[in-house]
C-alpha cells in the first residue's frame, strides 16, 4: 500500500488506457535512454518496461513508493533510483534522453527548468501536467498565457498539447484539470547571444509584462549605452516571438538599436 502524500503531488493515475496512450506518444529509437519522473505505483512504468526494458530509469523521491516498486519489479531494481529528480545531474544518463512522467504538479515548472539545463541531451519530453501550465507552455505570442517558460522552452523544443485528462482519472482526484503535452527537440544547436543573458532578458521582460520593453529593460539599455529608444523596444513582451527575443538579445549584446 502506498498512501498518497499531498506534499509530493501524489495523485495516482488509475485509468490504464490513458497510461497506455501517454506511453505510446514516446518516440523510442535505438540509443535512447528513457527516464520516468515519479513512477509512483508504476501505472506508466508497466508499459514503459515492456517498451524500453533495460533502457529505462525510474526516479522516485518517495521511499514508500520505491519499496512498493522494488517488490513489484524485482527484475529492474538496479534501474530504480530513489531520489529527487531536481537534484540529479541528467547528463550522467548520457545523451538522447527521453523524459516521461505524470509530473508532480507542484514542481512541474522546476522540472522544466531542470530539463532546460540539459536540453542538448534531452530529445523529447512527454508529460502530464496541470492544464493551465500546459496551455502556458504551448501558447504563442499575442496570448495572455505566453510567458517565461513558453519562450525558454519554445526556443529549444516544438511543443504540442496532446489531450486533456479529467480529475476523475486519478486517485485522489486533483483539484485541477490535467493535460498531456509532448516536447520534441528542434534543430537549434545554439543561439547567437549568451544564454544566461537571454534568460535574464526574458525574465526581466515578463516580470513586468504590462510594461513596454524600453521600461522593463532600462537597466540593461543603460549598460549597453542604448538609451534612446526605437520602435522595437516600444512593444510589450507578449508581442515578441522566440525569434524576436533572439534578435533583441543579440542587438542588446552588440550594443545596437533594433
Ligand atoms: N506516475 C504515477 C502515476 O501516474 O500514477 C505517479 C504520478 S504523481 C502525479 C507524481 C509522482 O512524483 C509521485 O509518485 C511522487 O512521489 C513523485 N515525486 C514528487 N516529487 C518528486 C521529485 N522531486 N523527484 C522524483 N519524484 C517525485
Amino acid at each position: 500500500m502506498v498512501k498518497p502524500k499531498k506534499h509530493l503531488g501524489q495523485h495516482f493515475l488509475t485509468d490504464t488506457s490513458i497510461a497506455e496512450r501517454i506511453t505510446n506518444l514516446l518516440d523510442i529509437q535505438t540509443g535512447n535512454t528513457i527516464i520516468e519522473v515519479g513512477p509512483g505505483k508504476g501505472i506508466l512504468s508497466d508499459f514503459l518496461i515492456k517498451k524500453a526494458g533495460e533502457k529505462l530509469k525510474l526516479i522516485e523521491i518517495d521511499q514508500e513508493s520505491v519499496e512498493y516498486l522494488r517488490e513489484k519489479y524485482p527484475e529492474i531494481k538496479e534501474q530504480l533510483i530513489e531520489g529527487d529528480f531536481l537534484k540529479q545531474d541528467l547528463n550522467q544518463f548520457g545523451d538522447h534522453l527521453l523524459i516521461i512522467g505524470n509530473f508532480p504538479y507542484n514542481i512541474s515548472s522546476q522540472i522544466f527548468f531542470k530539463i532546460l539545463e540539459s536540453k542538448n541531451n534531452v530529445d523529447e519530453v512527454v508529460c502530464m501536467i496541470q492544464k493551465e501550465v500546459a496551455q502556458r507552455i504551448a501558447s504563442g505570442p499575442g496570448n495572455k498565457q505566453y510567458g517565461i517558460l513558453s519562450v525558454l522552452l519554445q526556443t529549444w523544443y516544438d511543443i504540442k498539447l496532446e489531450f486533456n485528462v479529467k480529475p476523475g482519472s486519478f486517485f485522489p482526484p486533483p483539484a485541477v484539470n490535467s493535460s498531456v503535452i509532448r516536447l520534441k527537440r528542434n534543430a537549434r544547436k545554439d543561439i547567437d547571444c549568451d544564454e544566461k543573458f537571454y534568460k535574464s532578458i526574458i525574465k526581466m521582460s515578463f516580470n513586468q509584462r504590462r510594461k513596454v520593453l524600453s521600461n522593463s529593460l532600462k537597466s540593461v539599455l543603460v549598460n549597453s549605452k542604448m538609451e534612446s529608444v526605437d520602435k522595437g523596444l516600444r512593444r510589450r513582451p507578449e508581442e515578441l516571438s522566440v525569434e524576436d527575443f533572439l534578435v533583441l538579445c543579440n542587438a542588446l549584446e552588440g550594443g545596437e538599436l533594433i
